[in-house]
C-alpha cells in the first residue's frame, strides 16, 4: 500500500490529471505530472510539475525517482520509454499498448467474446477499395493510432467518397458503420487484488465526434444491454492485470452491445461521478493505483446529466450557477479553441 502523504506521478497534464490531481491531494497524497507541453492544468493544482518530450528517458527516470507509483491521464504516452519506470507503473503499460491501436483493441477484444464494428484493416487506396467492397458503405475510416475525439477520422458515404479520399500516410482502419440507437460507456474500478466494481452506465451522445452529454439514468435499452457490456468489461480489465479505473464505450444495438472502444484511464463519460456517485471515478483510480480500499461507486442522485463545455462556450459558463444542483468545472485553459473541452457541468437532480 502506498500511504498518505507519498508522490503520485502522472503522465499528461491534462484535464482528467486535474481532476485526478484534486481527488489525490483530498486523500493527502502530492502529484507530480510529467507532460511536455508548457500549459499544463493539472500542473497548476499539483505539487511538482516536470515538462520535458516522452522520449527524453532521462527526465522520465528523475520524475519516477520521486513517485511511488506512477500512472497516466492521457493514453497516447509512447510506451517504449516507460520500460525502465516499468515497475512503477499503473496500470500495466500493457494496457496502453492495447489501446493506442485499434486494429490491436478490436483483435484483443474480439478475442474475449466482444462484438466490435465490421472492421479491416487499410494501408493504401486499394486496401480502402477492397475494404468498402466487402464491408459496405457508409463507414469511417479511423487512423489506427492517435485518434481521439473525432480526430483522423473520414466518414465514407458512398463508394464514390472511398475513391476521392486520400488515405492518410499512418495505418488506418475501415469500420463499418453501425446503426445504433444510443451509446453507453462501462467503468469499472479494479483493485491490486483483483476486486472490480462498476459505477451505473450513462447514456451518451457526440456531437462532431466529441462527447457532448452522459445522462443517469440510462434508456431501458442500454440498462437491457449493460450486464453483456460488463462482462466483457471485466473480462478485458482480468485479461490485462488492469489496476485502477478502465472504461469501455459501446452502441446499444438491435443485435446487442457493440464494442467501440476502450480507454485505460479515467474517462469524460465518467464526470459525472464526481457529484452524482458515492465515490467518483478519480477518487477510486486514487484508491486503486495506492492499494487503498475501493470506494462505493452506487449513484446517489435521481436523475444526472453532465454536460461538457466545449471551446467559446466556456465564457457563459458561470451562468449555470444561479440554477440548482448544477455543479461547474472549468479546467482552466487560457486558449478556448474550437472543440476544446474547456469544462463540464453536472447537474443532479431528484429523478
Ligand atoms: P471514436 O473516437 O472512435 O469513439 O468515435 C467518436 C464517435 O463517432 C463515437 O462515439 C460515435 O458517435 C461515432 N462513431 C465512431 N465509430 C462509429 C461507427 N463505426 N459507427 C457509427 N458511429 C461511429
Amino acid at each position: 500500500m502506498i500511504a498518505p502523504g507519498g508522490t503520485i506521478g502522472i503522465l499528461g497534464g491534462g484535464q482528467l490529471g486535474r481532476m485526478m490531481a484534486i481527488a489525490a491531494a483530498q486523500l493527502g497524497y502530492r502529484c507530480h505530472v510529467y507532460e511536455p507541453g508548457r500549459d499544463s492544468v493539472a500542473a497548476e493544482v499539483s505539487a511538482q510539475f516536470t515538462c520535458a518530450p516522452w522520449h527524453d528517458e532521462a527526465a522520465l527516470a528523475r520524475f519516477a525517482e520521486g513517485c511511488d507509483v506512477v500512472t497516466w491521464e492521457f493514453e497516447n504516452v509512447p510506451v517504449a520509454p516507460l520500460a525502465p519506470i516499468e515497475g512503477l507503473l499503473a496500470p500495466h503499460p500493457r494496457a496502453l499498448e492495447t489501446a493506442q491501436d485499434r486494429l490491436k483493441e478490436k483483435r484483443f477484444v474480439e478475442g474475449l467474446g466482444g462484438v466490435p464494428a465490421a472492421y479491416a484493416p487499410v494501408d493504401s487506396a486499394h486496401d480502402l477499395a477492397a475494404a468498402v467492397d466487402r464491408i459496405g458503405a457508409p463507414g469511417i475510416l479511423k487512423t489506427r493510432r492517435d485518434g481521439y475525439d473525432g480526430k483522423g477520422q473520414w466518414r465514407i458515404q458512398t463508394a464514390r467518397d472511398a475513391d476521392a479520399i486520400r488515405v492518410p500516410d499512418a495505418p488506418t482502419i475501415y469500420e463499418g458503420f453501425v446503426e445504433f440507437a444510443c451509446e453507453f460507456s462501462v467503468i469499472l474500478v479494479r483493485g491490486r487484488d483483483g476486486e472490480v466494481r462498476f459505477w451505473d452506465s450513462a447514456e451518451n451522445t457526440h456531437v462532431g465526434g466529441i462527447l457532448a452529454t452522459s445522462t443517469l439514468p440510462a434508456s431501458a435499452m442500454v440498462a437491457e444491454q449493460v450486464p453483456a457490456a460488463r462482462d466483457l468489461a471485466a473480462q478485458v480489465a482480468e485479461a490485462l492485470g488492469y489496476v485502477g479505473v478502465l472504461t469501455l464505450e459501446f452502441f446499444a444495438t438491435a443485435e446487442g452491445p457493440v464494442f467501440n472502444e476502450m480507454a485505460p484511464r479515467v474517462h469524460n463519460s465518467g464526470h459525472w461521478t464526481i457529484e452524482g456517485a458515492a465515490t467518483s471515478q478519480f477518487e477510486n483510480h486514487v484508491r486503486a493505483i495506492c492499494g487503498l480500499p475501493l470506494g462505493d461507486t452506487a449513484t446517489t442522485a435521481g436523475q444526472v446529466v453532465m454536460t461538457n463545455i466545449i471551446g467559446e462556450d466556456a465564457q457563459a459558463a458561470h451562468e449555470c450557477l444561479g440554477q440548482p444542483g448544477a455543479h461547474l468545472h472549468l479546467y482552466g485553459k487560457r486558449q478556448a479553441r474550437a472543440g476544446r473541452k474547456m469544462g463540464h457541468v453536472t447537474r443532479i437532480g431528484a429523478g
